[in-house]
């Protein structure tokens, strides 16, 4: 069959290699001059990985993915931490105890864990929204704490709303950790593509059947030429916006070059309380590249506004989601054509959940 891919981000080339494994004909294309769609990344003179959408790390507990994915690189077994500035101290986020020890004097600090594990499993993961819901005395000033501390601020700049007005998987997303482990994610499998995202993706586009245009805008005229279409762009996009746009968050990044071996003690610091920005990356660590000087992004959310800026995330909430229904009921009507993705789905997917979201698409075909 021949196939046409619009977007050539991590969903349109697991699809574009998966179709071409089982002898479809692919052609995939991508309005950008670069492949990997926001995953992109490139090594900077001193051989550092630079996440030019910012900093993205792989992880997943779903083996088929992990499996498929790792084809086609090897992977540095990184495990992410992120450290926030809260009270003019450097604390483990997700909020665990290593936090609580930090920020408390000793016997409250053992209050409030006791008080966690009076309530919850150790090593349990707990939303800020459901601790705040506890009838402990000891949990309601931590739930409040750290809603202020740690949510509150953090999300009105990345969101422009509070923690309570969005989709509660947002904020869910970074839970509470009843236990010690500071790492970011729990998950089975995780790293950093040995030689950075961008060469794993050249690696599953390099078949035979997969053929390659960027910089090439989509029309619809295209689609006369193909039986079918993967369309992983945005979804309001291809029908003119005719029901009003789905809304977005997008993100600036100011990249900076220090002189120096490192910037700060951590691949991500966040500044929940601090600052117009909410992050600073620091590339260097995800591969533990040596070099003389050191890249740092500083990241400021911002309204996405079409032609001006690229889409990050979909603003997940009632009204976004019914607009996002409606688009639905119009795409099944059109024939051949498939959305799916980050853009064509709607859904704030982790780089795992694009893949997994590939396969079943696949598995229904
Ligand atoms: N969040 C927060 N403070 C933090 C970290 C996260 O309030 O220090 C909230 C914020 O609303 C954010 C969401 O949790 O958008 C998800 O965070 P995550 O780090 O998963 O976002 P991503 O890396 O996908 O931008």
């Amino acid at each position: 069959m021949k196939i046409l891919i619009v977007g050539c981000g991590i969903t349109g080339i697991t699809l574009a290699r998966k179709l071409a494994e089982n002898s479809h004909q692919v052609a995939i294309i991508d309005s950008r001059d670069h492949i990997g769609g926001n995953c992109f990344d490139y090594f900077n003179e001193e051989g550092v990985d630079v996440h030019l959408y910012g900093t993205h790390i792989f992880h997943t507990d779903n083996e088929e993915v992990w499996h498929f994915l790792s084809q086609f690189t090897q992977w540095y077994p990184y495990q992410h931490e992120v450290k926030a500035l809260i009270d003019g101290q450097l604390v483990p986020i997700p909020f665990n105890f290593n936090s609580i020890e930090q920020l408390f004097p000793t016997d409250m600090a053992k209050r409030l864990i006791d008080a966690l594990l009076d309530e919850f499993p150790f090593n349990q993961k707990v939303p800020i929204l459901k601790l705040r819901q506890s009838k402990s005395k000891e949990l309601q000033f931590l739930a409040d704490y750290v809603y202020e501390k740690v949510f509150l601020y953090y999300t009105v700049k990345q969101w422009g709303v509070k923690p309570e007005e969005l989709d509660p998987l947002v904020t869910g997303r970074v839970p509470v950790f009843v236990g010690e482990d500071n790492r970011y994610f729990q998950s089975k499998y995780q790293g950093i593509p040995l030689k950075g995202y961008t060469e794993m993706f050249k690696n599953m586009l390099d078949h035979p059947n997969i053929s390659l245009e960027l910089s090439k805008k989509f029309d619809k005229t295209n689609l006369n030429e193909f039986e079918h279409c993967y369309f992983t762009g945005a979804i309001d996009e291809y029908f003119d916006y005719q029901l009003g746009q789905l809304p977005y968050r997008s993100l600036k990044f100011d990249f900076l070059t220090f002189d120096r071996p490192y910037f700060q003690k951590n691949s991500v610091v966040n500044y929940p309380c601090n600052y117009d920005f909410t992050r600073i990356g620091e590339y260097k660590y995800f591969l533990d590249s040596v070099s003389p000087s050191t890249v740092v992004s500083y990241e400021y959310p911002e309204a996405f506004i079409l032609g001006k800026n690229e889409r990050y995330y979909p603003i997940i909430d009632d009204e976004n989601k019914s607009l996002y229904q409606k688009y639905l009921a119009l795409a099944e009507s059109e024939k051949n054509i498939t959305f799916l993705g980050r853009l064509g789905d709607y859904k704030y997917y982790d780089m795992d959940k694009a893949v997994e979201r590939v396969f079943e698409v696949l598995k229904t075909y």
